[in-house]
C-alpha cells in the first residue's frame, strides 16, 4: 500500500476522543492532539488480526500517533500508534465511561482543527487520569465544568460582587447570579438594580472552593446533598449554554447514569 505523497509525517500526543467504524475492520479515529488541536484519521484494517493497530487504541487512551498530513482536508492516515497511558477503568466502570464520554464530547465540540488548545488538552489529561485512578461522581460532572471554563477563559465569578466588589464568601449574603455577566452581585446591589436570580449559597460556596482546586479529588470527596447537586446542574448547565453555546445531550446522560448508580451513602 503506498500512502507515501500524501503529506508530510507529523507526530503528537493524542487522546481519543471517538472511534467510529466506516467497514467491518476500518475505523474513524477522532483525536485532540496537543499540537495540533482536533483532528481525524482513517485506520485502515485496524480491526484485522494482523494489524499493527490492533489494540493500540481505544476511547480515552492516550497516544503516540503518527500520520500523514493531508492538506486538503481533515481527515488523516495514521501511519503508527502507541498508547501512552489506557485507562482500563473505561472498560469496566460505566459511571467512570459515561462521564469521560460527555467531557469527550465537549471537547469535541469545544476545539477546532489546526488550532492547538493546550490548556484544554491538559485538562482532558487530567480528569481522565483522575477518573481511571478512581472513579466518577456527579460532582465531579461539576468539576470538569469549571475547569473547561477557565481554560477557555469564561469562568464564573464567584468569590466577589462585580457591581461593588464585596467579597461575598463566606456565603452568607444572599448573592443573586446574573447569567447574562457571568457572575454575581451583592444583596445591596442585586437591590440598587443588579438583577439575577437567587441561586443556594451553600452550593455556591462549594463551587467557588472547587475553582481554586486543580485536582478531581476535592470534588469527589465533597459531601454533596441532592438538593446542591441540582442547584449545580442547573446553573453550570444554563452557564455552558449562554457563555459557549454547549447544550450536550451526553451530558445528560451521563449525570442519569451517575445518579442511577451513585454509590449508597453509609
Ligand atoms: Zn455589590
Amino acid at each position: 500500500m503506498n500512502v507515501m505523497g500524501q503529506g508530510v509525517i507529523l507526530k503528537d500526543n493524542a487522546i481519543v476522543l471517538r472511534v467510529a467504524p466506516v467497514s467491518n475492520t476500518s475505523r474513524m479515529v477522532q483525536w485532540l492532539t496537543l499540537e495540533h488541536g482536533k483532528l481525524a484519521t482513517l485506520i485502515k484494517g485496524a480491526q484485522r488480526p494482523k494489524s499493527a493497530f490492533l489494540g493500540q487504541f481505544d476511547l480515552f487512551y492516550t497516544c503516540e500517533l503518527l500520520f500523514y498530513a493531508r492538506e486538503r482536508n481533515h481527515i488523516h492516515i495514521a501511519r503508527e500508534c502507541a498508547p501512552l497511558t489506557r485507562r482500563e477503568r473505561f472498560r469496566v466502570d460505566w459511571n467512570a465511561a459515561a462521564a469521560a464520554s460527555y467531557f469527550a464530547d465537549a471537547a469535541a465540540r469545544l476545539t477546532m482543527p489546526d488550532t492547538p488548545q493546550p490548556a484544554l488538552f491538559q485538562l482532558l489529561e487530567t480528569v481522565f487520569d483522575e477518573l481511571a485512578a478512581g472513579g466518577a461522581t456527579e460532582s465531579c460532572v461539576y468539576w470538569f465544568e469549571l475547569k473547561l471554563l477557565e481554560a477557555l477563559g469564561v469562568q464564573p465569578r464567584l468569590m466577589v460582587c462585580l457591581d461593588c466588589g464585596a467579597a461575598l464568601l463566606p456565603a452568607t449574603r444572599q448573592p443573586s447570579f446574573v447569567m447574562a455577566r457571568g457572575g454575581l452581585v451583592c444583596a445591596k446591589c442585586a437591590a440598587q438594580g443588579g438583577g439575577g436570580e437567587p441561586v443556594a449559597s451553600d452550593a455556591l460556596a462549594m463551587l467557588a472552593g472547587w475553582q481554586t482546586s486543580g485536582s478531581l479529588r476535592a470534588a469527589r470527596l465533597t459531601q454533596c446533598t441532592v438538593r446542591q447537586l441540582g442547584a449545580m446542574e442547573t446553573l453550570l448547565g444554563r452557564f455552558l449554554q449562554a457563555h459557549l453555546d454547549l447544550q450536550l445531550h451526553s451530558r445528560a446522560i451521563a449525570l442519569e447514569v451517575l445518579r442511577q448508580r451513585a454509590p449508597v451513602d453509609a
